[in-house]
Parts: structure tokens; sequence; C-alpha cells
């Protein structure tokens, strides 16, 4: 099967049976669940992964069967204190068990999102969230060998994608290298060393800063490093790879990658802080930038299905404008990047500078994200 496609529905029906009482009721992944539509999820079970990370499964409310690629993320948005707070998490789970979701979480200290989840979230609890975005997939880059680099959280968007591999039997050639604080913080410990011990081609390596209170650990400890790479990955230079992890491990796998002859146009990474890695943009009423065709006008914008109309100034990015006329518009990172707020213009054109938050097809089929647009004329929307 090429990576390309899109896994929706390709469960074997006998999963179905596993996950519910009467499959016959529910309806399956066709229709996609869009980034931009905000659904019901109810949580169905609470798993602690480590200490300070915890998996929150759900199902769906509409009783539809999710449909997403591997790696991409959704956007929780819940009211805490009274004030609408949205954060994305990666799917963990993979599209091959559709009947389920997972996101994976840990515990920020002072967080509001993830120490509100790891308080409130319980089976029953139903929770909001916008559909699945992002373009950290295998789809992005189809290949042979891969190597998927992680540490802590980060792993969530690469234990997606070899659930899936593993899933439809593709018997991938991965190497999976993960690194922790110590061996209690290793996240799906246990599930990723049967994976591997069931897949002749999926080689896990667990990378421990220090031993913690497992005096008898065996992996390499330390941090990741061009000799352990050398060591454990020998033909690392032939691998696609896909990198998750704090901006600070991410900068050190590149520039490891880089010292060792790796060939950077077969890196992929993805950052779960968007300030650590995008061009400033986009930022909400700042100011545009070289925009050819921003007149430094006034518009109208019209949203179609709300019928709302309010007016303005070239310079603002319409979300930004939205927000400001009171139109309820979803959204998140604000930086052109996580797809929230993907609209389709009916009509009107604008000037985007988004940072990868959309999709070429996307664009060509008259969508636009909202965070990062600017209109050059009157605009309608469809919202
Ligand atoms: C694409 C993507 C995928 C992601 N996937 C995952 C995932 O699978 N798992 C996961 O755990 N996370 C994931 N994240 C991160 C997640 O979205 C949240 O950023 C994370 O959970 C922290 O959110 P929070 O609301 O708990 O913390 P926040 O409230 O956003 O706080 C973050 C930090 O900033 C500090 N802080 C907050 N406000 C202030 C202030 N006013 N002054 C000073 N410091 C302050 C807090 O103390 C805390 O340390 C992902 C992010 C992205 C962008």
């Amino acid at each position: 099967m090429n990576v390309n496609e899109k896994f929706c529905g390709a469960e074997p029906a006998s999963m179905v049976a596993d996950c519910f009482t009467d499959p016959s009721t529910w309806e399956r992944a066709d229709a996609q669940w869009g980034s931009h539509e905000r659904k019901a999820l109810v949580c169905r079970r609470v798993r602690n992964e480590t200490h300070d990370v915890r998996t929150f499964v759900f199902s769906s409310e509409d009783k539809r069967a999710f449909g997403h690629e591997p790696g991409q993320f959704i956007t929780v948005s819940v009211d805490i204190n009274g004030e609408a707070v949205s954060r994305c998490y990666t799917i963990s789970s993979p599209p091959t068990r559709p009947y389920t979701l997972s996101i994976t979480v840990k515990r920020t200290p002072g967080g509001i999102m993830s120490n509100w989840l790891h308080d409130n979230m319980k089976p029953g609890v139903v929770l909001h969230a916008f559909g699945p975005a992002g373009i950290f997939t295998p789809a992005s880059a189809p290949a042979g060998k891969l190597l998927y680099l992680s540490a802590g959280s980060g792993v969530t968007p690469l234990m997606s994608m070899t659930r899936a591999a593993f899933d439809l039997g593709l018997n991938r050639d991965i190497v999976f290298v993960h690194s922790a604080r110590t061996p209690d913080d290793i996240i799906f410990r246990d599930e990723l060393t049967k994976l591997s011990a069931e897949a002749d081609n999926l080689k896990v390596i667990h990378v421990c800063e220090g031993v913690g209170t497992e005096a008898d650990w065996r992996g390499p400890t330390g941090r990741l490093s061009l000799e352990l790479l050398e060591k454990h990955v020998p033909d690392f230079r032939g691998r696609e790879v896909f990198t998750c992890g704090p901006a600070g491990y991410m900068n050190a796998v590149k520039e490891v990658l880089l010292r060792g002859g790796h060939d950077p146009a077969r890196y992929h990474q993805e950052s779960f802080n968007f300030a650590e890695t995008v061009e400033p943009v986009a930022e909400i009423d700042a100011a545009p930038q070289n925009t050819e065709q921003s007149t430094g006008g006034t518009y109208t914008v019209r949203l179609a299905k709300s019928g709302k109309t309010f007016t303005m100034s070239s310079s603002e990015t319409v979300l930004a404008a939205a927000r400001k006329a009171g139109a309820a518009l979803p959204s998140s990172c604000a930086q052109g990047i996580c797809g929230t707020c993907k609209t389709a213009v009916l009509e009107g054109t604008v000037d985007m500078k988004h940072n990868g938050g959309i999709r070429q097809r996307e664009i060509d089929k008259g969508f636009r994200l909202m965070c990062c647009s600017r209109p050059t004329s009157d605009l309608v929307l469809d919202l």
C-alpha cells in the first residue's frame, strides 16, 4: 500500500466488534472531519502512560468513525474559568482504529490546558475539538527506509505512524529512536517493545539521559549523538527522518544529522511550540509585510452562513478583524501553521502568508487561513 493513501476506514471488520457491542449503528469515516469543524468527543478511557503523561481515549458523540492521517493533530477547545482556551494535540492513535481517537498529554507545570485535561477528563466527560490538521505525515514524504527521532511527548505523531504501519501490515523498515529523561519517563515503552518484537523491520531504541530508579537499565544513556547514531543506526544517511520533540532537542538532532552527512531534504520535523519554529509573519494586528496587493484600503467582509457583515482594514488579518467584530472563528496558533482557521473564500481575494498550515490542493479549492490572510478586496466567507 502506498503511504500516500489516506488511511480512513482501513481497519478490519473484527476491530469494530472489539470496540462496540452494536457496530451497525456507527457510520464509517467516509465524510472527513474538517479542521474547521467542531465535534463533541466523549471520553471513554484514561490511561496513565508515565507519572506525568496520560492518554485520553475518545469516541465521537455523533457516532461517526474518525478519519485522519497518522501524524496529524486536533485542536481542543475548552472554557476554563470563563475563557475559551485552544491547544493542539497530536492524535496518538492510528487511523487504522477509526472508532476511537486518542491524545496523549504531558502535564506541563503551570500549563492551563494540560493540567485541566489531567484533572478533569474522565470517562463520560465531553470535550470539543476541531478536526485533524497538519502536514507532518508519511504522505508528505513517501520513503522506503525511515528513521523516527523523538523526545518526550514528541513521541505521539511517530507513534501514530508506527501503529498505522503495523496495523496495515506494511512491514516498513523503521528505526525508532526515542529519548527520555529516565526509563520511568519513556512513553509507550511496553507497546513499542512488543511491536518491535513482532515486526521484523521495526527497531526501537530508547535513549535515557539518566537511569533514574532503574539501576539495571541496559539501553544507551546520555543524549542522542552522532556516535550513538553511527553505532545503532549505521545506515541513517539513507533514511527519511521524521523528528518531533522540544526545540533544543530538534536543533541538536538537526546539527547531528548535518554533521553526519544526512541530506537535509530528507529531514521533516514537527514542533509543539509554534513560537519556536515559525516566522512571525502572521501576528494578529501586525502591519502587512511587503504585500504587493495591499492597498491600505477598507473592505467589507460578509460571513455567508451567519449573515454577519463587518468592515476591516487591509492591514489586519481577517481573523483579528472577525474577532473584533464579535464573530467566533475557530483558531489556535494564529501563525498560519495549525490550519484550524481554514475557511473557504467564496468571493474576493486575500493575501495569505502561511507557514505550512494549508496544502496547495486546499488553496486551489479556494480555502485560505484567516489568521494570516489580509483582504485585497471585499470578501464573502463560508462561515
Ligand atoms: C501541532 C502540535 C501538536 C501537539 N501535540 C502534543 C501532544 O501530543 N502531547 C502534548 O503533551 N502536547 C502537545 N502539544 C503541546 C500542547 O499544544 C500544549 O502546548 C501543551 O499541552 C501546554 O499547554 P498548556 O495549556 O498546558 O500550557 P500553557 O498554559 O500554554 O503554558 C505553557 C508554559 O508556559 C508557561 N506560561 C503560561 N502562561 C504564562 C505567562 N503568562 N507567563 C509566563 N509563563 C507562562 C506555563 O507555566 C507553562 O510552562 C502539541 C502542540 C502542537 C502545536
